[in-house]
């Protein structure tokens, strides 16, 4: 009960290697991305700790120490690794997580499977991890919960310890109420954020979301809202927004909504960008490429993604402009996180066949139209392919943020390239100097990339320059600012709601 900050987050902050035998916990290699960025915070604080699972093949006797202390760049640090069974870990996380939460999330009521969910699982899973903050937190601490898989921890916590400040952030998109009250545990949910000091989001859409399905399940009220920052304004584009709710009040305590969109490590990736080894990469990209054109693609084997519409408008294309017949080659990576999920499966078989299709299609001996890369790309190696390429094309369905965008434009301190974005990534909001594109829509994808492809260089250079002060601007050192502040606004005196007068009960028997 000694760290000021507790930040509860699902995966460890380090990569665990085996050798000889034994695990040794290493630095994440590449210090691009949020685990790093979490870390950073244990700098401002005395003591910090960090919540997160470990598979146990017996979780009531796991074969390793549940808490270890961690001294590294960042600081020193205890993290709790919460023994859990193959089958917690399933249910928890590939299935109430990815199958029932994740399509709510992005909108696709359709692909929503409610049958297999084990609710009480879910809910005892939330339970340790909230029981592990509660054991970590000094008094009047911060516990900083992330993301969907953990939304009943702040309820629990609350109930735990009323002293503590909680502030829960999503890293997805937050939808609307006529989609998320799909979900039957809804209530549930939402009255567990609604116990946050503070809940944060990428996107201004996502606060307003949650405010209105927050107001349509329970009694809210709204106590501030404020006009969006001309920044965040895209005019005409679907997730833009103008007023943004800042406070609530549920049962007398007040909730703070933030927005704060994450960003990249711009400086970091401008150098890497500017490194001899990377140029001399693109060089050799380049050179391989001819006189074609390089389109570049990058995401997660993801319904989500829409790598599918994506090469579907790539074959329409060819099949269109046949002078494009041999000057143009797609990218298209597409890296399979979930693997033996059948949601992804049949992403990836698809991507594959479709891929396969066109090559077929189009392809000669001496020209393959799609390179369809299935591994995962170094990030050092994908800075390269950024670097080279002609077009990066990222047409996602529905995306939180969408981080591959910021990158590309990070990774072009050259000032040329070409940002085609579909307006359905959270990262649409402040790229305003993209090709903004409809992925649903055939003709608006088609002309997109095709405009992309013909842009005079002077068009390029302004717009990839506008770009590059928003990416440099709301880099990742800004959303630990923006964080930060919104964490700083609370003042923890408004008193929690429902507190228990009894101790407290693990969920099962709730
Ligand atoms: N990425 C990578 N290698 C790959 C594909 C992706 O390192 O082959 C990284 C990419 O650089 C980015 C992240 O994976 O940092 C994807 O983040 P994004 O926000 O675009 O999508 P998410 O997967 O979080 O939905």
């Amino acid at each position: 009960m000694s760290s000021e900050l507790v930040i509860v987050y699902h995966r460890q902050p380090y990569e665990e290697v085996e050798i000889d035998g034994r695990t040794e916990l290493r630095e994440n290699k590449s210090p691009n991305g949020i685990v790093p960025t979490l870390k950073s915070f244990f700098g401002r604080v005395e003591r910090g700790a960090w919540v997160a699972w470990k598979l146990a093949e017996d979780p009531s006797a796991p074969d390793f120490e549940p808490v270890v202390e961690i001294e590294d760049a960042f600081g020193r640090y205890s993290v709790s690794r919460l023994p859990l069974s193959e089958r917690q870990v399933r249910e928890f996380y590939h299935v109430t997580s990815k199958e029932a939460f994740w399509p709510i999330l992005h909108g696709f009521k359709d692909r929503y499977n409610y049958d297999p969910v084990d609710w009480p699982n879910f809910r005892e899973v939330n339970w340790r991890f909230a029981e592990a903050a509660a054991a970590e937190a000094a008094p009047g601490a911060l516990v900083w919960v992330h993301d969907y898989n953990l939304w009943l921890v702040p309820g629990y916590l609350r109930r735990l310890r009323p002293d503590v400040r909680i502030a829960f952030y999503h890293h997805t998109p937050f939808p609307a109420a006529d989609v998320f009250n799909v979900l039957p545990w809804r209530r549930e949910i939402v009255e567990s954020l609604l116990a946050c000091d503070e809940v944060g989001f990428h996107i201004p859409r996502y606060a307003a979301n949650f405010v209105a399905v927050a107001r349509s399940l329970t009694e809210t009220d709204l106590i501030a809202d404020a006009p969006v920052d001309a920044d965040m304004i895209a005019e005409g584009t679907a997730l833009t927004e103008r007023i943004v709710p800042t406070r609530l009040r549920h049962k007398g305590h007040e909730v703070a909504v933030t927005v704060a969109p994450v960003g990249v490590d711009a400086e970091f990736i401008d150098s890497r960008a500017r490194a001899p080894e990377t140029l001399a990469q693109a060089e050799q990209i380049r050179a391989g490429l001819g006189a074609a054109q390089l389109l570049l693609s990058v995401g997660r084997t993801d319904y989500t993604k829409g790598g599918i519409e994506q090469l579907l408008s790539f074959e329409r294309v060819l099949e269109a402009r046949p002078d494009l017949r041999g000057k143009l080659r797609l990218m298209h990576v597409s890296v399979s996180a979930n693997r033996n999920m059948t949601a992804y499966e049949e992403v990836q078989t698809a991507l594959e066949q479709t891929a396969g299709r066109i090559n077929g299609r189009f392809g000669t001996l001496d020209w393959q139209p799609i390179a369809l890369i299935s591994r995962a790309v170094p990030f050092e190696e994908l800075v390269a392919y950024y670097r080279a390429a002609d077009v990066a094309w990222i047409t996602p369905l529905a995306d939180g943020m969408n981080l591959v965008a910021k990158e590309f434009v990070a990774a072009r301190p050259d000032g040329d390239g070409v940002l085609v974005l579909s307006e359905f990534a959270g990262a649409a909001v402040e790229l305003q100097e993209a090709m903004i594109t409809n992925p649903f829509s055939n003709r608006s994808m088609d002309q997109a990339v095709l405009a992309a492809l013909a842009m005079p260089e002077k068009e390029r250079r302004i717009r990839m320059a506008g770009l590059r002060r928003v990416v440099e601007r709301n880099d990742i050192r800004a959303w630990a600012r923006a964080v930060l502040a919104g964490q700083a606004g609370e003042t923890g005196a408004s008193p929690p709601p429902d507190l228990p007068s009894t101790e407290p009960r693990p969920p099962r028997a709730a």
